[in-house]
């Protein structure tokens, strides 16, 4: 079953809309599954905070690269190459993967979509709508909040990990590594609310992840069918969005993907 890519500017709204639509899904598996049967489809939560991936890695302001560290984006590297596996480890027929993430280069969105392909189950894309300046907001509230927790800590010491430490943000001591299996949540477990969701990116990280920010374009195959979400949109359109994801990807619509097509 297949892959649905979130993508949205940073504090958009994107893990909110990711734990709806995991539990829009969850419902949906759950009607189309036979009494006393397993669940028809297995489902996965895959983003930054379930594979421990700090908001740092994307830091590439200069000031905050220690001199040892080998390049500018290799601890972003790093992070996708991790979300990249735990995808392909699950990703199959009877698997759907929700990807929670910003999702934000077009090179990994059509990688992606080659990666569903190439396991012959259909990907969609759903873009979480959201503005500038709301987005700014919250990352604001949280930067304030993390400060008021952490009075010793400015909100610009959120630094990039350095290589001994790749999630050395200063936040370990509040933020345990979690206990569970970090890849996979079930159709009967949704996944907890985690305080590392709260986690702010410094200012110039946040304005730079703006500026890089590839919007998905629906004339493309990779960024094909796009599904919207916007900050104000009702529960009732939000399900009906849903219910139209569901169809391309498990309903009536859904085709059959070939490799070669
Ligand atoms: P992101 O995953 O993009 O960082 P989150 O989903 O964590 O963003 O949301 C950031 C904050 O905005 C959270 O406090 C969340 O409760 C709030 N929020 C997200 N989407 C909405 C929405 N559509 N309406 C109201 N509040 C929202």
């Amino acid at each position: 079953m297949p892959l649905i890519i979130i993508t949205g500017l940073p504090s958009s709204g994107k893990s909110t809309r990711a734990q709806q639509l995991h539990a829009y899904l969850a419902e949906r598996i759950a009607a189309v599954t036979p009494p006393n049967s397993p669940p028809k489809y297995r489902l996965h939560l895959i983003s930054d905070q379930t594979q421990g991936i700090s908001r740092a890695v994307y830091d590439l302001s200069p000031e905050h690269l220690p001199a040892h560290v080998r390049s500018a984006n290799a601890s972003e590297k790093d992070a996708r190459a991790a979300l990249y596996g735990a995808v392909k480890r699950v990703l199959s027929p009877r698997d759907i993967v929700v990807l929670d993430g910003m999702n934000y280069i077009k090179g990994w969105r059509y990688q992606l979509f080659c990666e569903a392909k190439n396991m012959s189950t259909p990907s969609a894309v759903l873009q979480i709508g959201c503005s500038v300046d709301r987005a700014r907001e919250v990352n604001e509230a949280r930067l304030a909040r993390r400060a008021a927790a952490a009075p010793t800590l400015s909100p610009t010491e959120t630094s990039r990990p350095t290589e001994n430490s790749p999630s050395s943000t200063g936040t370990e001591e509040t933020n345990p590594p979690p206990t569970q299996d970090p890849i996979t949540t079930d159709n009967n477990n949704p996944p907890p609310p985690d305080d590392n969701d709260d986690e702010p990116y410094s200012p110039s990280n946040w304005t730079n992840l703006v500026f890089r920010y590839e919007e998905p374009n629906p004339m493309t195959r990779w960024d094909s069918p796009l599904f919207t979400l916007i900050w104000d949109d009702s529960p009732a359109q939000t399900r009906s969005t849903f219910a139209a994801l569901w169809d391309v990807i498990a309903g009536a619509a859904a085709k059959p993907i070939r490799p070669n097509q």
